[in-house]
């Protein structure tokens, strides 16, 4: 078991105020894997006043030196990889595979991602011809919170955006998954990042969470997490006026046509089901028209069928566990809600795979004949659960993508590129990807609606942590 319970303050791993330990358990066995300490107020504060007093001396930063300091980082993450990738797996249940592949390496794509971004930035220009000078100056302390379903990436797209707009920091990870940013920590600290730009505070949301929300010395929170939470986080920062940036939950549709090529049924089920259903830009509610509608349902089964569940440490293409025994609760009872609401239980359904009693593993499952009024229609389950929804004319389908409080991402899969675009225009959410084709590095990600405020990632994401100046009379 990992002994985790120091936090990183002003360059320094340092022991909590206050003895409070919380373990951090395995999903995929429910042993405790490491256990850490959930901070208090003096924790917080000590923090916050780390990153205050660093804000003079980094904002001022030159672009070299940032880019030096990322370019270190990127270095040392790349030799840590593995690292990254094992912590990651045991905390939250990825597959170790697909940790590697998908989820540790997002950290890197970040890095190059606003690597690019700083180098191209002008801090200084010109309005135009006019004698105007406009000056981009860092938001200034930031707080950081994050949740545990894209770990590293969800913090990699706020803390290296942060660090190179010349903010300063405190980064609370979930509670459930903090282990993989306290090897970024290690990372950051390696990599020669002044004392007090980057600090890390382990709690949860009502303890360190509130408290950084909350503080007067903090400049701008950057939030990760469910809608619940970013309401709270919004009312909490409204009182002296933080810059609020909030990346929340999703219901995604995947409009399928009957002319969409002949994988877009497969290719989707595999979508909502990656990462064990456990993004929050899943598509989780497959629109299909009625023409190939049953034979859609009989291929979304297959891939089913043909998906296996096992323990995150396992090599090969599967599903790990959902995180934590509260979140298969919680995904148990909405499947239950999707049979009394009678839609039809395609395959899935309740209680755990044959052979895998120990450990959060739930299930695949698909619900066909769903209305987009049933609760598995409107809830984020965050699990893999599939709805299936008919429709007849692309107008329908329309108003069935948009009929969702959330915005995040919408998916059309047709091989007809004008019928691909009209759509794409006519849908709410920030992100719509057509025919499977992903998003490119430097593509802005965030949402409509209640899906929240802002983007993380390219040029939009790093202007999050960035304030305007006008000045005139410059000569
Ligand atoms: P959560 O909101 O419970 O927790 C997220 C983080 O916020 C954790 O660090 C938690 O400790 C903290 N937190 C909780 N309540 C808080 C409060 N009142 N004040 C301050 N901090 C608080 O969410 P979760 O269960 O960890 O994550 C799953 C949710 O995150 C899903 O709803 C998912 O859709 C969403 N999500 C959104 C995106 C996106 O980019 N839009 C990405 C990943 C996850």
């Amino acid at each position: 078991m990992l002994d985790k319970r120091k936090f990183y303050i002003n360059g320094q791993w340092v022991e909590p105020s206050t003895k409070n330990d919380l373990d951090v358990i395995n999903p995929s066995d429910e042993s405790v894997c490491a256990v850490i300490s959930l901070g208090s107020q003096a924790d917080t504060d000590a923090a916050v006043a780390a990153a205050r007093a660093a804000f003079p001396s980094w904002s001022v930063s030159t672009k070299a030196d940032r880019i030096a300091l990322l370019e270190r980082l990127h270095t040392i993450y790349e030799r840590r990889m593995d690292d990254m990738a094992e912590v990651i797996s045991m905390e939250m249940g990825a597959p170790i595979d697909f940790a590697k592949s998908s989820q540790a390496p997002s950290g890197t794509e970040a890095i190059e991602d606003f690597l690019n971004q700083l180098r191209k930035f002008e801090f200084e220009k010109q309005l135009d011809d006019s004698d105007n000078q406009l000056i981009y100056e860092p938001k200034g302390v930031c707080a950081l919170i994050t949740p545990w379903n894209w770990p590293i990436s969800q913090v990699a797209l706020k803390v290296i955006p942060a660090i190179a707009a010349g903010c300063t920091m405190v980064l609370k990870p979930s509670e459930l998954a903090p282990l993989d940013s306290m090897i970024f920590a290690e990372m950051l600290e390696e990599a020669g990042c002044p004392p007090g730009v980057f600090n890390l505070v382990n709690g949860d949301g009502v303890g360190v969470g509130s408290q950084l929300t909350s503080h007067p010395d903090v400049d701008m929170v950057s939030f990760t997490g469910s809608t619940r939470a970013g309401a709270l986080i919004s009312h909490n920062a409204a009182d002296d006026f933080k810059r609020v940036g909030l990346e929340l939950g999703g219901k995604g549709a995947n409009i399928i046509f009957a002319d969409a090529d002949e994988k877009a049924v497969k290719r989707g089920v595999r979508h909502c089901f990656n990462n064990t259903g456990q993004s929050c830009n899943a598509p989780t509610r497959m629109l299909v028209e009625r023409s190939i509608y049953n034979q859609a349902v009989e291929i979304a089964k297959e891939t089913a069928i043909s998906t296996k569940t096992d323990i995150a440490s396992n090599t090969g293409r599967h599903l790990g566990p959902v995180v934590s025994k509260l979140q298969f609760d919680k995904i148990q009872a909405l499947i239950q809600a999707g049979i009394d609401e009678n839609a039809t239980l395609v395959i899935g359904g309740t209680g755990k795979p044959e052979g895998l009693e120990t450990g959060y593993f739930v299930k695949p499952t698909i619900f066909a004949d769903v209305n987009n009024q049933m609760t598995v229609a409107r809830t984020e389950i965050f699990g893999p659960v599939l709805s299936m929804i008919p429709f007849d004319t692309e107008e329908e389908a329309i108003a069935i993508a948009n009929d969702t409080p959330y915005g995040l991402e919408n998916y059309v899969q047709t091989q007809d590129p004008e019928k691909a675009k009209r759509i794409s225009k006519k849908l709410l959410s920030g992100v719509v990807e057509v025919n499977g084709k992903g998003l490119a590095l430097g593509s802005p990600f965030g949402g409509f609606k209640h899906s929240g405020i802002g983007r993380e990632g390219g040029e939009h994401g790093f202007n999050e942590f960035i304030e305007v100046k006008v000045v005139t009379g410059w000569t």
